[in-house]
């Protein structure tokens, strides 16, 4: 199983519990030092009930019952915060304590019982952990960016260099996950291999990922065989990974035409671009050494339509990294 919920289920639990437990001390301190705090609390029990006791005997409660025992309630309530404060305690001091004040530590919310972020943020680590890309975004974020890497020299069909480009790239990622929460546009890698997409979308992965949001990462071949996985053989964790796929806040996927073109990846993989486009907040980035012209040649004019048309294209240049950074390590030698 991808995705194990029975052991986020149980980390929840455990977060509960040790709640409760520093919940149950604080209150044992403060009825040990102020003995009519426990008092109140008992008061204000008390006169709930007896106002239940009185309508099971039968008696009508009236409207004045009600208000004087709120009134009493709330009188009672302003003595304890009184207290609370009287001895440096803060107000919400009594209070039931949460990890996550959102979904009260219950990792949903609402009567849908949607994801609480805080829950979307386990699942994406148990993902992120078990596609072993922990290392990788670790290593590679917004952090570890290192412009100079990327060439000074300006580029003659684009007229800046690697460097200026890349530059304008990194404040581009950063504007774009800093405005995730409110507009998820659908972005498009493209460019050849080592001219820095993969890097920039490592950055834009983790740090989505460390706020919380759904992140899958899969290479369009691996979104193929994780889509036959669950169609042919039917396997569970196959069938659990494609609808993260559909349900993720952001779906990357890495490679584009590196996969076989057939019928079957043609229909597949318009089937769950298009279906995230016509969700509401699912962002989807692609990454590609094709061009625009390539991706029209290859796929089908529904599936390229789908891929150029709604996305933010941004076309990488320059010398391949891989030799840049070799040569960066001779000169630190
Ligand atoms: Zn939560």
């Amino acid at each position: 199983m991808i995705i194990d919920h029975a052991a986020i289920k149980r980390e929840y639990d455990k977060v509960k519990a040790k709640n409760k437990a520093i919940r149950r001390m604080r209150q044992e301190e403060v009825y040990a030092r102020i003995p009519r705090i426990m008092e109140i609390k008992k008061e204000i029990a008390k006169s709930g009930k007896e106002l239940t006791r009185k309508m099971l005997a039968g008696h009508e409660v009236t409207e004045a019952d009600t208000q004087a025992m709120e009134k009493k309630a709330k009188n009672l309530m302003q003595e304890r915060l009184f207290l609370l404060t009287e001895h440096n305690y803060p107000t919400n001091y009594l209070d039931e304590i949460y990890d996550c004040e959102i979904c009260k530590d219950e990792g949903t919310v609402g009567i849908h019982k949607k994801w609480c972020k805080c829950y979307q943020k386990r699942m994406t680590e148990q993902l992120v952990e078990k596609s072993n890309m922990s290392g990788t975004l670790s290593a590679e974020n917004f952090d570890t960016f290192d412009l100079t890497i990327f060439s000074s020299v300006p580029d003659e069909n684009h007229g800046v260099s690697p460097r200026e480009y890349m530059k304008d790239r990194f404040k581009k990622a950063h504007e774009y996950v800093g405005g995730f929460d409110h507009n998820r546009g659908n972005l498009l890698l493209v460019g050849p291999t080592g001219t820095g997409k993969t890097f920039l979308t490592h950055c834009i992965a983790e740090d989505l990922i460390r706020r919380g949001f759904l992140v899958v990462y899969f290479t369009a071949i691996g979104v193929l065989n994780k889509i036959k996985e669950a169609s042919f053989d039917k396997s569970y964790e196959a069938k659990q990974m494609v609808a993260m796929m559909h349900q993720a806040d952001l779906l990357i996927i890495d490679d584009l035409g590196t996969e076989m073109t057939t019928d079957f990846s043609v229909s597949e993989l318009f089937g769950i671009i298009n279906d995230r486009l016509i969700q509401p907040r699912k962002a989807t980035l692609i990454s590609t050494n094709l061009t625009p012209e390539n991706i029209q040649d290859r796929y089908s004019e529904r599936l390229s339509s789908r891929i150029l048309g709604k996305a933010d294209i941004w076309e990488f240049f320059g010398d391949d990294l891989r030799i840049a950074l070799k040569l960066k390590e001779y000169e630190e030698e």
